[in-house]
């Protein structure tokens, strides 16, 4: 099956009861039992609950994998992947990692037990003279956000492989529309829901998916055990808003292609972060591993500052200030006070993420509009 044709189908049956065309909203903790273990395959929705299989089999559909699941956010399912681990194992992983990845790693994680270090990927073979024999995981984000770097992933997962080490790739602004890290050799594949995937800005849920059984089950049991599972009524949403993920993330590229392009010719814009260009220092792997390049786009203004920074995005009136990506709608960001602000300023702006950084989420409004009101704030 294809992919467009995944996003519809992957996983999915019509409802054995009365052949639903989508799988109802299971809105139920518990299941009736005949005898004491006489189930139809549920007990409690904690474990198991029949729209969210329905949506973890679609994760593992469209990421290739073997298997899905779902939790309660983004955050969670990290959550999830770290509880692999045990006090003294070390992880490595990028340097411009999402802030809520950071502050867990740092904030909770690092309390364990465990030891974390944040390095440059662009270069893979950086990662190698990190690891040691406590090293269990390498947990990689591409593109990065908000500096859009672009990190080799079949050539950390050689060497996520030769060192026998788990690799786990945060998909959220790729997509599998853009890349599959399963098929790279990646180990887990990790989703906020919450942006692409879900693509609406309604809902807020996590995925991981693997390949691997043995693995697939270590993760149910922190799943179940842990209990950061997400209700039936937003995995209805989100299995809903992956079947039109395909079409969506072909607007997304094609109007991330033209604001990027309009910014980059733009006399008042000094930088702009965008795989696409070709003289992106990593636009060759992003060429070869991804199918396209997004809608995520970050600048900066010329002669820019922190003021200038908050000027623009407040003018701004189709982009919506706000948190978040990945929606239909097209987002503005100010990475340094918002989605950056957990990470001190010093480590920030040796990633790049200095005060005048703008993100933009591109989203799938008519790119005529989206170019006008870039070009009225920025003025
Ligand atoms: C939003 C985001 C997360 C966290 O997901 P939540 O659903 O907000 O918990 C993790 N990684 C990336 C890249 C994100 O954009």
């Amino acid at each position: 099956m294809k992919f467009n044709t995944k996003t519809i189908h992957g996983g999915q049956e019509h409802d054995p009861a009365y052949g639903a065309v989508m799988p109802p909203i299971y809105q139920t903790s518990t299941y009736a039992q005949s005898t004491p273990g006489g189930h139809k395959g549920y007990e409690y929705s904690r474990t198991h609950n029949p729209t969210r299989n329905a949506l973890e089999n679609a994760f593992a559909s469209i990421e290739n994998g073997n298997y899905g699941l779902a939790f309660g956010s983004g955050l969670a399912a990290i959550d999830a992947v770290i509880k692999l681990l045990k006090p003294g194992d070390e992880v490595i992983s990028t340097n411009d990692l999402y802030g809520g990845s950071y502050r867990l790693f740092t904030k909770i994680f690092e309390g364990f037990g465990l030891k974390f270090h944040f390095i440059g990927m662009q270069n893979a073979s950086n990662i190698e003279s990190y690891i040691n024999d406590n090293t269990k995981l390498i947990w990689v984000e591409t593109p990065t956000n908000p500096m859009m770097n672009i990190i080799d992933i079949k050539a950390v997962s050689n060497i996520a492989k030769k060192h026998d080490v788990l690799l786990a790739v945060d998909n959220t602004f790729a997509t599998p529309y853009l890349q599959v890290p399963l098929d790279l050799g990646a180990d887990i594949v990790m989703h906020s829901a919450t942006k692409y995937l879900g693509g609406h800005s309604d809902v807020v849920m996590g995925a991981l998916i693997v390949k691997d059984k043995d693995l697939a089950d270590r993760l149910y049991f922190i799943q179940n055990a842990s209990g950061a599972v997400c209700g039936p009524q937003d995995s209805f949403l989100v299995l809903r808003g992956i079947k039109t993920l395909h079409v969506r993330m072909q607007r997304h590229c094609e109007n991330g292609r033209a604001v990027a392009e309009f910014l980059v010719s733009h006399p008042n814009i000094e930088k702009v972060y965008w795989p696409g260009f070709e003289d992106h220092p990593n636009h060759d792997i992003a060429k070869e591993q991804m199918t396209d390049f997004g809608g995520m786009i970050s600048f900066i203004p010329s002669g820019g500052d922190y003021e200038k920074a908050i000027k623009i995005v407040e003018k701004m009136k189709v982009f919506t200030l706000a948190e978040s990506l990945g929606g239909v709608e097209s987002l503005s960001g100010h990475p340094a006070s918002m989605t950056h602000a957990s990470i001190p300023k010093e480590e920030r702006e040796k990633s790049g993420v200095v005060d005048s950084l703008i993100r933009l989420s591109v989203g799938i409004e008519d790119k005529d509009d989206l170019i006008a009101d870039l070009k009225q704030a920025i003025g």
